[in-house]
């Protein structure tokens, strides 16, 4: 059975949930050609520090960093490390916090400089997926309805999606119950009801859907190394329908502002 949230207890994840939503935006001020992964994980943990918080990754299982930065043929749970951007790449950043007692999660795909049109695609793809994923939360439906919601979007647009690697409810701990795949068919899966909150992330390639995990026992890579993007928000559901918690607002202003 999921773990149900009282709607006091949604006001601190929504808490949580603007505090990612807004690091995510201070991370996204320093992306660009040159910085090193390593200089926006200092970004988002002083960030995340300086508002009272804690990095909900760092040391999450064994975790070394504050972020999630997963550079081109990198799905997710890439390592900070010292590689500097390189123009045309894309980095997914993949944050959390962790703060009175819950926790926060999201993920944002940037662009470094131009990136190809065809690579601009599959993240405009990637994210509108996930607003089609939200669209199917409400009480009654089930995963399966968000699952296919997603994946028939991605797939139209010839993309391919992660299997492996799904969603997750959040609260307590970061992954709880249900599980959230981005596939599946409608009407089947696990029931959305009030008090569920869960954290929708489509993973999706640009080439084929498969994947493996590096050496250093995190880092999940396409096998025929061509780009995958990720893009994650909470949701919560709340007198029937969705409440979504953390948003892509404050990045997109910044976005705006570096055009
Ligand atoms: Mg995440
Ligand atoms: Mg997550």
């Amino acid at each position: 059975m999921a773990n149900l949230k009282t709607n006091e207890e949604i006001e601190i994840l929504r808490e949580n949930a603007l505090i990612v939503s807004k690091t995510l935006a201070e991370v996204a001020k320093h992306v660009r050609p040159g910085v090193t992964t390593l200089e926006l994980d200092k970004v988002a943990e002083e960030f995340i520090r300086d508002h009272g918080a804690e990095p909900g990754f760092l040391g999450y299982n064994g975790f070394p960093n504050t972020l999630c930065t997963s550079l081109n043929s990198v799905v997710v749970h890439g390592i900070p490390s010292n590689h500097r951007l390189d123009e045309g790449d894309i980095i997914s950043v993949d944050c959390g916090t962790r703060f009175h007692g819950f926790y926060g999660d999201s993920a944002y795909t940037f662009a470094v400089g131009e990136i190809s049109p065809e690579v601009a695609k599959l993240l405009e793809v990637t994210k509108t997926s996930l607003f089609k994923g939200i669209e199917q939360v409400k009480a009654g439906n089930r995963m399966g309805d968000i699952g296919n919601a997603v994946q028939t979007y991605a797939e139209a647009h010839g993309f391919s999606i992660v299997r492996e690697m799904i969603g997750h409810g959040i609260g307590h701990d970061m992954h709880e119950r249900p599980d959230v795949p981005n596939y599946g068919k409608r009407g089947k899966g696990t029931k959305l009801v009030n008090g569920m909150v869960i954290c929708i992330e489509p993973m999706i390639n640009l080439g084929k859907k498969e994947i493996y995990m590096g050496n250093d026992g995190w880092t999940i890579r396409t096998v025929d190394k061509k780009m995958s993007a990720h893009y994650e928000l909470t949701v919560a559901v709340k007198d029937g329908k969705a409440d979504v918690l953390s948003t892509f607002k404050y990045v997109e202003e910044v976005l705006q502002q570096k055009v």
